[in-house]
């Protein structure tokens, strides 16, 4: 065990494991980057993440840098959950609820709580937190706060950032932050602070005052935007002031999150769902814009294409065999709707059945859950895709988050067609696209230089793609070190010139998950590709103490 994993031992309640089992497990999140941590730590509370910062800033002051990686369930797709440096995986004993207002429905959390169970104990008092993401029963909430997480259900419920009322967070520095909104006498209060506290609360606020007009213009108007880092919402006309948005969607790049509250919603379980079935891909994109402009929106609109069914089909042909029309189609949407009154939920179905007679589809409408389960299983599909391989050709998470906006998506899916079809991939594509977002993993054998190589062009091609279209190259999933490097293709010089003076203030010696986000080069990426591909991590890897 290394001299700085002794001390830490030493001086943390939580465990401190450096072997080689641990080392391995934790070398790998969802994405295609390999990269192992020297130490596992697994903190017992906020004292013991505070304690490891200190220390590591300490070492940083004195020339010695020793990373750190905050980490969920490590189903992260952007490679944003590995580091080199200390891995401080948070659901083996922050894993929590400290409070939930029954009343207000506001909930407390430690970061390392699994989402799912959350979500049940919600449930009970007829609330829900209603941007989980797909991965919601092996994620935590700080995964889904630190990623800006969002769900099929965020077309109408907006993300999870929308829903975040305030958070503690221990600095690069080690001292411990609460953050949310305060008004403007609070917030020169905490500009007279004489701590670290202080020293960000004043360079944030001058950043933001010196670029507004970039920062106004700079983002891409999309729906959700995960990329670079959210200083849009921090300084309101009001004077009031927030850091919260700026944590959330970091990836722990900014400070490592050791509490949260949240607002949730009612809950209503009982929801109405349609699947139409389109000749067209254009015509399920131009219904899907119809749907998503009433004025009551369904709280889900997902699309899947005419090739995942037709890959499905081949793979299992007993999987769809009793949803799918007789004729294959080129696509079909799943439409739900979870309005809870009765005249609100009828005038909307009325309005989807009158648009999707506009188009004659082929629909099915269920009000029954076991039927509504079976209308689902050709979105949740998408997962017989993905596990699928055929030895060693995988489908990957390289390009599988951008979103446009809405009016450019037909262009958007009708130019990656074109462009798989020119580097010789196989493509299916489905999601969420009433907001413009789309999912899509093409088959790539990593083992083989050529689609080594293949990867990164694709990646170039499709993110300049994304770019000219006015969209944002990640929407839900952040960017991680996947993406990182092509945050200067969707932003201006100005802007990432801002988000790296934004690092600084907030971690200036590195020492908060680098490598992600704006610090990502590709040539730094290139060398943690993995050989091969597998989502093997995805069991739980507690401390055996
Ligand atoms: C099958 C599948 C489906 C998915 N579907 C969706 C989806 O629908 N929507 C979506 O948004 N994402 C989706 N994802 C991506 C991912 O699951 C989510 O973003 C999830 O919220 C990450 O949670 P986690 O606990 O696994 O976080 P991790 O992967 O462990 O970490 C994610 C990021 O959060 C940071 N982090 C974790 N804890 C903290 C903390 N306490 N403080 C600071 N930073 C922290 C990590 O450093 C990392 O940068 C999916 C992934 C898979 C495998």
């Amino acid at each position: 065990m290394s001299k700085v994993a002794h001390y830490l031992q030493e001086h943390l309640l939580g465990e401190v494991m450096t072997s080689a089992d641990a080392r391995r497990h934790f070398a790998t999140d969802n994405s295609i980057f390999t990269l192992a941590p020297s130490i596992v730590v697994y903190p017992r509370n906020e004292n013991d993440v505070r304690k490891t910062a200190r220390f590591a800033w300490q070492l940083a002051e004195r020339g010695r840098m020793i990373p750190i990686t905050a980490r969920g369930s490590g189903t992260d797709m952007t490679g944003a959950a590995i580091g080199n440096g200390i891995i401080m995986a948070f659901p083996a004993h922050m894993n929590r609820i400290v409070e939930l207002d029954s009343k207000s429905g506001i909930i407390t959390m430690e970061p390392g709580l699994n989402y799912g169970r959350a979500q049940q104990t919600l449930h009970t008092h007829e609330r829900f937190l209603p941007a989980y993401p797909a991965s919601i029963e092996y994620s935590t909430i700080g995964g889904a706060v630190a990623n800006n997480a969002a769900g099929h259900k965020s077309i109408k419920y907006g993300v999870t950032g929308d829903y975040v009322k305030s958070l503690r967070v221990v600095l690069a520095n080690g001292e411990v932050i609460e953050t949310k909104r305060l008004h403007k006498r609070e917030f020169n209060k905490k500009l007279g602070l004489t701590t670290f506290e202080g020293e960000i609360y004043r360079s944030v606020d001058k950043l933001i005052e010196e670029h507004k007009e970039v920062i106004e213009k700079g983002y891409p108007s999309v729906a959700y935007n995960t990329a670079g880092y959210n200083l849009a919402g921090i300084k309101l006309k009001d004077g009031s002031f927030d850091l919260t948005p700026l944590f959330v969607g970091s990836q722990g790049t900014l400070g490592i999150v050791t509490e949260i509250t949240s607002e949730t919603e009612a809950y209503n379980p009982e929801t109405i769902v349609f699947a139409a079935f389109f000749d067209e891909v254009q015509k399920a994109c131009d219904a899907s814009k119809k749907l998503r402009d009433l004025a009551q929106r369904p709280s889900a609109i997902e699309f899947v294409d005419g090739n995942l069914l037709r890959k499905v089909q081949e793979l299992n042909p007993n999987q769809l065999k009793e949803v799918l029309p007789g004729t294959m189609p080129g696509a079909a949407l799943i439409i739900e709707v979870d309005d809870p009154a009765d005249r609100q939920r009828k005038k909307t179905l009325k309005h989807i059945r009158k648009i999707l007679e506009e188009y004659s589809v082929e629909t099915k409408e269920e009000s029954d859950p076991h039927e509504i389960g079976k209308l689902w299983k050709i979105r949740h599909a998408t997962a017989t895709l993905l596990s699928h391989s055929n030895k060693e050709v995988k489908p990957l998470p390289l390009i599988e988050d951008a979103i446009v906006p809405v009016d450019k998506l037909y262009e958007l899916i009708t130019a990656t067609y074109a462009l798989c079809k020119t580097l010789q991939l196989e493509v299916a594509l489905w999601g969420p696209i009433g907001e413009g977002n789309l999912h899509l993993y093409p088959f790539l054998n990593l083992s083989e230089i050529g689609d080594r190589q293949k990867a990164f062009k694709l990646m170039d091609e499709y993110y300049s793609l994304v770019t000219k279209l006015g969209g944002s190259i990640s929407a839900q999933h952040n960017d991680g070190r996947l993406r990182g490097p092509y945050l200067s293709t969707l932003y201006s010089p100005e802007v990432i010139a801002i988000f790296e003076a934004l690092k600084k203030i907030f971690d200036p010696y590195e020492i908060m998950n680098p490598g992600v986000k704006v610090s990502a080069t590709k040539e730094n990426v290139r060398s943690l590709l993995r050989n091969s591909y597998s989502l093997g991590h995805l069991y739980n890897h507690m401390p055996r103490s």
